[in-house]
């Protein structure tokens, strides 16, 4: 890598940092197109992304993406977030600085939405789903399952609060989304599911309880597990032991990326792009 005083800096900031993909995939497409830029993963605390942001005008830092614990508190500091649907999911994953100015994107939901699509084949148009989680990503998949005419979106959270919040929230801005929160699978009836998603971080840790009861995963044709270490949740396990069409959040990370290049380069050939990023998947 050839650091230059011209060279453009991009990075993630989040908490913990250390294991995120995306410096090695963002700076395989740089090489690769050979974009003078280089994208470096900063550890910023929960209570440091004020000053971060405020660092990305100082320093004219060109774009970063936000993961874990950010992305809500983001949405609140942004001069701009272009798209309604980011607006209503209400939280940022991707920032570029034009002008001086933070503007936000979330490309979680169209990424994961992207991914069902490639690696499951599956079309969220009028199927049943189980979403686990009510943080960050889940907010953003569900947003982007409703748009898609999903026709039974179930929620399920460890903190029942969250998913009934996540129920109402989407439901103030799609009054006809049907949506239902949950407090045990027994509520899930009139037949199979057709998709269970993970967006909890839970499974990454071997000791980690199970999100929800694995039975679930006998009621469903399909599993997407957003976590998108090499090592399977236990969840992803068990899915697998019951022959359940099972994919990890590779994929979506790779289809998010993808779409954070198009907003930071938006002259640059898309084909290209994909190339690179899927080639590099191959290596993780
Ligand atoms: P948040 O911190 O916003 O939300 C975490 C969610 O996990 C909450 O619903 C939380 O429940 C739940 N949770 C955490 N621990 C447990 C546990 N022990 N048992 C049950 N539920 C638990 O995180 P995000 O929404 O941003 O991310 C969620 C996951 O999705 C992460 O693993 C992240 O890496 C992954 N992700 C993957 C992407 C990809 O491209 N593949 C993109 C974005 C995220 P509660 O409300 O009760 O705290």
């Amino acid at each position: 890598m050839d650091i230059k005083g011209t060279t453009q800096i991009y990075g993630i900031f989040g908490s913990p940092v250390r294991h995120t993909l995306s410096p090695k995939l963002h700076n395989a497409v740089f090489q690769k197109k050979g974009i003078d830029a280089v994208y470096v993963p900063f550890e910023v605390p929960g209570d440091g992304l004020v000053e971060a942001l405020e660092a990305v005008r100082r320093l004219k830092i060109r774009g970063v993406n936000l993961t874990i614990p950010h992305k809500e508190k983001a949405f609140l500091y942004m001069d701009e977030v272009p798209e309604v649907i980011d607006r209503a999911v209400g939280a940022i994953n991707t920032v570029s600085l034009k002008d001086g100015k933070l503007i936000g994107h979330n490309t979680d939901g169209p990424g994961f939405i992207e991914d069902l699509k490639e690696t499951l084949q599956f079309l969220p148009k009028g199927k049943r789903v189980l979403l686990l989680g009510a943080g960050g990503a889940a907010r953003s998949a569900a947003f982007y399952l409703v748009k898609e005419e999903c026709g039974e979106l179930f929620i399920h959270n460890r903190t029942p609060e969250r998913a009934k919040g996540l129920e109402d929230y989407v439901k103030k801005y799609i009054p006809t989304a049907g949506v239902k929160s949950i407090l045990s699978i027994d509520e899930i009836s009139g037949g199979p599911l057709d998709l269970v998603v993970n967006a909890t971080s839970c499974g990454l840790k071997e000791d980690d309880p199970f999100p929800v009861n694995p039975d679930v995963l006998s009621r469903t044709k399909h599993y997407y597990d957003m976590i998108y270490s090499s090592q399977k949740t236990r969840l992803f396990r068990e899915a697998q032991t019951r022959k359940v069409k099972s994919a990890n959040g590779l994929g979506m990370l790779i289809h998010q990326a993808f779409l954070s290049e198009l907003i930071w380069f938006p002259g640059e050939e898309r084909k290209s792009i994909f190339a690179s990023l899927r080639e590099t998947r191959r290596s993780c």
